[in-house]
């Protein structure tokens, strides 16, 4: 008789709202595929200040892992035993793996975009970069891109709030080899002449702002620049409509989506998933 084990391995995502995350849709998918039956992906709502009950509670359940999103990718790192290089300079994680009562943190939004950027056919080496947005996106990029050769790195922020963006080109001309600057965006943003890859890392455009673009001057897109949104929903955005108008190449968020759901699948069960799998279960809850 085969062996019974009706035990669930549980995974999962602790954030605030958490209601619209379609993590589940991607990961259940590439487990039914793996032929993972008693593996579970959790929605989990957890109110900012209630993170390190939460933690407890992973551990009490002994669940494998979990992904963190907005409010809780900082504030977890206070709650790990082990922070991956790169998520340390970033300052953020997003997915953490529990083994046997030891948390190990890792981002892995940074990975799944360089991901996305090398099936583009796109090198990040010795290019001159823009990126829109310094939250934890703009982080996790800029990072990525500097430890993988990025020569400089424009980090464009609203100027409301410039601490973030100040101490991200910091960080960036101080830990990596890639040379940082920030410029105050006021108004249109007109894309410098000598760049090469051109990032959106803001959340404008994501639904249900479809038709919402970032303030730039789009007249100065290039044909030669390569245009990068991280928005997953809608894949097509208004920003990458007037690249590819301008005879940009571009890519959508889509790929960096489905890239670090992949990662965090690896990560938790030593398994490589089926991209194509989770891509068309995302394609179908995003109609
Ligand atoms: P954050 O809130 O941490 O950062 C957003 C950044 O965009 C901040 O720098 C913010 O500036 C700036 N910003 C927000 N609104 C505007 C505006 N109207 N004009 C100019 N700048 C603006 O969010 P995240 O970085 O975590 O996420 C950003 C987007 O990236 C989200 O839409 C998310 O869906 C997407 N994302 C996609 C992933 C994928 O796998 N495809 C993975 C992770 C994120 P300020 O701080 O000064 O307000």
């Amino acid at each position: 008789m085969k062996e019974q084990n009706f035990l669930d391995n549980l995974v999962g995502v602790f954030g605030h709202p958490a209601a619209e995350n379609p993590g589940v849709v991607i990961q259940e998918a590439a487990f039914e595929n793996l032929g993972l039956e008693r593996w579970r992906f959790l929605t989990i709502d957890v109110d900012p200040g209630k993170l390190e009950d939460a933690i407890a509670g992973l551990k009490a359940m002994k669940m494998r892992g979990i992904n963190t999103t907005l409010p809780h990718k900082i504030e977890v790192l206070k709650y790990l035993d082990e922070i991956s290089p790169s998520a340390k300079l970033i300052g953020a994680v997003n997915t953490v793996v529990n083994n046997d009562g030891v948390l190990f943190g890792d981002n892995t939004d940074g990975k799944g975009f360089m991901e996305s950027l090398s099936q583009a056919g796109i090198s990040p080496v010795g290019k001159r970069v823009v990126i829109l947005g310094a939250g934890g996106a703009g982080r996790a990029i800029s990072v990525e891109m500097a430890l993988a050769g990025a020569s400089h790195i424009t980090i464009v922020n609203i100027p409301q709030d410039e601490k973030m963006a100040l101490s991200l080109v910091e960080l960036l001309n101080s830990e990596t080899e890639a040379e940082a600057v920030y410029t105050a965006w006021e108004g249109d943003y007109k894309i410098p002449e000598d760049t090469e890859i051109l990032i959106n890392a803001t959340p404008i455009g994501l639904y249900p702002n479809i038709d919402e673009k970032p303030q730039v001057d789009y007249d100065t897109i290039r044909s030669d620049l390569f245009v990068q949104d991280v928005i997953p929903n809608p894949a097509f955005t208004p920003f990458l409509r007037e690249a590819e108008k301008r005879g940009a190449r571009w890519n959508t968020g889509m790929g960096m989506l489905i890239n670090q759901a992949a990662i965090n699948i690896k990560m938790w069960t030593g398994k490589d998933p089926d991209k194509d799998v989770m891509t068309e279960a995302f394609k179908k809850v995003i109609g």
